[in-house]
């Protein structure tokens, strides 16, 4: 039994198809202390989280300006589709 330490965040952009994955690692399983630093390799997008909470509250995309979609999940291994 191991503990998931990673949360994973896909953006996708439906006008461009602009893309961006990224794996947030969970250093303290059980609380929500994230380490959010790694959201910058979503370079593309303009991402809010709500403080260090696994919460991606919205994300833009910086190519053309649209509201990205947003698919979390909390697995150790990039899940399938991510
Ligand atoms: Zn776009």
């Amino acid at each position: 039994m191991g503990t998931i330490e990673r949360f994973w965040v896909k953006l996708s952009c439906d006008i461009c198809g602009e893309e961006g994955v990224s794996a947030v690692l969970d250093k303290d399983s059980g609380s929500s202390a994230l380490d959010w630093r790694n959201l910058r390799s979503l370079s593309s997008f303009d991402v809010a989280t709500r403080g260090r909470q696994s919460e991606v509250i919205s994300a833009m995309c910086r190519n053309c300006g649209a509201v990205a979609s947003v698919e979390t999940a909390y697995c150790n291994h990039r899940p399938e589709g991510f």
